[in-house]
């Protein structure tokens, strides 16, 4: 994987409570996991604990919100800001997630904007695209993901602020997960896009991670396909022990 750095995020998407992101933060901070030179660990709790979260967490493990809105500040009732995120202590932001595109429909320019701006503040992104099971059922998989990253290719500051998480939606949630074969054939998919769209070196750097009913049993396999630089996490990343065997895939 050249000079990618092994990434596992963990998306606790709208669950847990204070003692309980208390109970894994300890035992994450507690964990023989790979070193720093190996895997960088996130962990994503809902906005109101992002700042407990920063507080608890050891040296290893870095926080991130799962959205944020695309300006800095004013009449933006219920939205948070990049710049509020980065005020706490945090280094990173979901964008994109399946969930925010479906259930809040968040265009792809939207995403764009809200990208740009995060990263111009200096936090890193984790970008999540996917195909839902119809578009793979018709074979638009490849469509469906160029599209996607098109929506941001005018948008990106700094890509090596961008960390790219394929999350078939069909995977997402339903414990049904990829095959090694088909997360690497889109993660190959998504590195040759950006080295025709953006740069050779960009498609090198650029971590691409998998999500979708990744779990303590099927990371291994997955992790050992040859452009499936990590994982993004979300069932799973609310058990300790599961998490920490999925950051412990990390090759
Ligand atoms: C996610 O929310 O990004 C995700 C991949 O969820 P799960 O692991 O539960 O499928």
């Amino acid at each position: 994987t050249g000079t990618r750095k092994f990434f596992v995020g963990g998306n606790h998407k709208l669950n847990g409570n204070r003692q309980s992101l208390h109970t894994l933060i300890e035992s994450l901070n507690n964990a023989t996991i790979p070193s720093s030179d190996i895997v960088e660990v996130v962990i994503s709790p809902p906005s109101i604990y992002l700042e407990t979260a920063q507080k608890a967490v050891g040296p290893r493990i870095q926080v991130a919100a799962q959205n944020c809105y695309s300006e800095a500040k004013g009449a933006f009732t219920g939205e948070i800001a990049a710049e509020m995120i980065k005020d706490i202590g945090n280094q990173w932001v979901i964008l994109g997630h399946s969930e925010r595109r479906k259930i809040f429909g968040e265009s792809g320019e939207l995403i764009a904007k809200k990208l740009k701006h995060a990263i111009e503040v200096g936090l890193g992104v984790i970008f999540c695209i996917g195909e839902q099971l119809a578009d793979r059922e018709l074979n638009q998989t490849d469509a469906v993901i160029s599209s996607q990253m098109k929506d941001i290719l005018g948008s990106v500051p700094d890509w090596s602020k961008v960390v790219v998480a394929y999350e078939p939606v069909w995977a997402i949630g339903t414990g049904k997960v990829a095959s090694p074969q088909q997360a690497q054939d889109a993660h190959h998919f998504i590195r040759e896009w950006l080295a025709s769209n953006v740069s050779k070196e960009v498609a090198t750097n650029t971590r691409i991670i998998y999500g979708g009913s990744v779990s303590a049993s099927n990371c291994n396999d997955l992790a050992k396909e040859a452009d499936v630089d990590g994982f993004l996490v979300g069932g799973a990343s609310l058990i300790a022990n599961d998490f920490i065997t999925i950051i412990s895939s990390a090759k």
